[in-house]
């Protein structure tokens, strides 16, 4: 996944990187590296660990450069390392790179270099890539830049790299397929980077890099070519975002800042598109596309991660209001496998960073195949929303905690959305139950908080728990998904075992788990279902499990039955996804703290899982 920073420009670039590097440690912390240009010859500074384990071994160095470029890795091909992290150098030590994604043919090339009498330091398939550019760039006596398109028409799988050259003091030459870049253009300099975090404050004018486009970047000037050697005009966009919005603002970590931050987030998502006094709600990219939408013979939802268990809850409101059949795909099954996909098929697309590359290219096959393609996407201009014909953002801000939190809560609220303004015009909703859960939707913000202001609750219930090495989250209905999510942060930043299944089929397996020790989340809030899930919860009961229930205020039974329990203001069943997912970020977040991850870091993850 890796992220990747480039400066050149008057200012010192170190400073510039170390400080982006550390905005897009989201993206992978195996190592971090820098290459600066200074007299005419390129320093190399790489470590293993996060970046400030880079920072470290730097102290007391001359890193005065006004070239450089910078890389925080997530591992895929080689160890994490001293030896493997970027930037790598080029055989003669003239050129420097540094790469985000899998070159595939990678060992076909490294057997012919090997075989010329290359030698390679690295276990890494970007090591490949540069060398093949160099021995280009010597066999045929071109430029760099003539190199890379070569070698680049050879290379299959995913990349965005840049490049530099110890005999060209002031340019920096970027290439991309399949993962992101963006150049950010200040006044006699530029900088690059995977996304606009590490120059946010420096500029807002930036130029998303299309697949298959090279840039060669100097401080005066950008040109934009394809890879048959066309210029191409740059489309310069302006940013919208602050800087306030990618800093921690007083919280210990970005996943409690985010979590808290909901309220508002969601109210954002909200904002300009429902209007509950007027009974509307305005979303263009449905109100243009309509036809197509109510007359779609079927939906597939496709998306990894928590997004995925977003396209649950979709699946189960969208069929309940729209009655168009749902599916709900991976994005990494549904590419590889032979999937059937009609014109008229309508594919929503899930993703926080809108760079996943698995949904990106199941999505390209859809396209391909005729299917209609609403993204669902929270970072602006990203790649998904960009091949998408249609979509709606969903405006929760940067997130950076690499557990995700508020871009969930605003993907169902989208979601939530796109069904009830599909089910009004396919005239599936009654106009009562219609307005009753715009009713609804418009109190989520104020419900939101006032669960948030009860989160020490959750905090006591994370002490008593810490220590259990398995949990179990059971819901039925539309508080299935969520189960899932509750397992699935717990997972990522507690590291404890943990499964989320239906309540009612957990008889078929997962209970045979059950004893004294095991803690078991119901998400058990008052819903048609609610009946059967307090059954669910005496069989756990008469197992001695220990149980721990999410319900609504003012019931009375539930607590009996359970060990603790963490109140919900009443919703309605097919709002309360939105509420009831959060008091399990924040069991994940307590747990996570007091067990001592890094939660905003934990291992082995990375946040925008560019690489398949
Ligand atoms: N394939 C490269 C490596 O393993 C880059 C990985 C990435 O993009 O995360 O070093």
């Amino acid at each position: 996944m890796c992220g990747i920073v480039g400066y050149t420009g008057p200012r010192q670039a170190y400073p510039v990187i170390i400080k982006g590097l550390k905005r897009l440690e989201y993206r992978g912390y195996d190592s971090s590296g820098v290459a600066l240009w200074r007299n005419h010859k390129i320093d190399l500074y790489k470590k293993k660990g996060k970046v400030a384990d880079l920072e470290e071994i730097m102290i007391g160095k001359d890193v005065s450069s006004n070239l450089g470029i910078g890389h925080t890795r997530w591992a895929t091909h080689g160890e994490p390392s001293d030896r493997n992290a970027h930037p790598h150098l080029s055989a003669s030590g003239r050129f420097a790179m540094i790469h985000n994604g899998i070159i595939e043919n990678y060992a076909q090339i490294k057997n012919e270099l090997v075989k010329k009498g290359y030698n390679f330091l690295s276990d890494t398939d970007t090591e490949v890539l540069l060398n093949f550019v160099e021995d280009i760039q010597k066999n045929n006596n071109c430029s760099l830049e003539e190199a890379l398109r070569i070698a680049l028409k050879r290379v299959s799988g995913a990349y965005c790299i840049l490049l530099i050259d110890s005999e060209d003091p002031e340019t920096i030459i970027a290439a991309r397929k399949g993962s992101p870049l963006v150049i950010g253009i200040g006044k006699g300099e530029h900088f690059l980077a995977s996304d606009a975090s590490p120059f946010i404050e420096y500029t807002k004018e930036v130029v998303y890099v299309n697949d298959y486009e090279l840039a060669i970047v100097k401080p005066d000037e950008l040109i934009l070519k394809n890879l048959g050697n066309e210029k191409i005009t740059p489309y310069v966009q302006k940013l919208d975002m602050e800087l306030a919005a990618i800093e921690k603002g007083g919280y210990d970590h970005f996943m409690l800042k985010e979590i808290f931050e909901q309220p508002s987030t969601i109210y954002d998502c909200l904002r300009g598109r429902l209007d509950a006094a007027a009974g509307m709600i305005r979303m263009s990219g449905i109100s243009e596309n309509i036809d197509k939408l109510i007359n779609a013979p079927r939906i597939i939802i496709i998306a990894c991660g928590t997004s995925w268990h977003a396209g649950l809850v979709a699946e189960y409101i969208i069929e309940e209001l729209c009655r168009i059949p749902v599916e709900v795909e991976y994005a990494s099954e549904f590419r590889y496998r032979n999937p059937i996909v009609h014109p008229g098929d309508v594919i929503i697309a899930i993703s926080q960073s809108g760079e996943t590359a698995d949904t990106l290219v199941a999505l390209e096959k859809a396209k391909e195949n005729g299917a209609f393609i609403f993204g669902v996407v929270n970072a602006v201009g990203s790649s998904i929303a960009r091949i998408s014909h249609a979509g709606a953002y969903t405006h929760a801000g940067p997130e950076i905690g690499v557990a995700s939190t508020k871009a969930f809560t605003g993907q169902l609220a989208v979601l939530m959305m796109m069904a009830l303004k599909i089910a009004q015009e396919k005239n599936t909703i009654s106009k009562e139950r219609y307005q009753m859960l715009l009713n609804e939707l418009a109190d989520v913000p104020e419900k939101v908080d006032a669960i948030l202001k009860n989160a020490t609750l959750i905090k006591d219930i994370a002490e008593t728990y810490k220590d259990a090495k398995d949990f179990l989250f059971l819901g039925r209905g539309y508080s299935f998904p969520v189960a899932l999510e509750g397992a699935l942060k717990l997972k990522e930043i507690s590291y404890i075992h943990a499964e989320g299944y239906p309540a009612a089929e957990m008889k078929h397996g997962p209970i045979a788990l059950v004893d004294a020790k095991l803690p078991v989340v119901f998400i058990a809030t008052s819903d048609s279902y609610h009946e059967k899930i307090v059954s669910n919860m005496q069989e756990i009961k008469a197992r001695k499990g220990r149980i721990i229930s999410i319900i609504t205020d003012g019931d009375s039974v539930t607590p009996t039955l359970s060990n603790h329990h963490f109140t919900i203001p009443p919703a309605n069943e097919l709002i309360a996804p939105i509420l009831n997912v959060i008091p399990l970020q924040l069991l994940a977040y307590y747990i996570g703290v007091l067990r001592g991850v890094d939660v905003d870091k934990p291992r082995n993850l990375a946040k925008s899982v560019t690489v398949e």
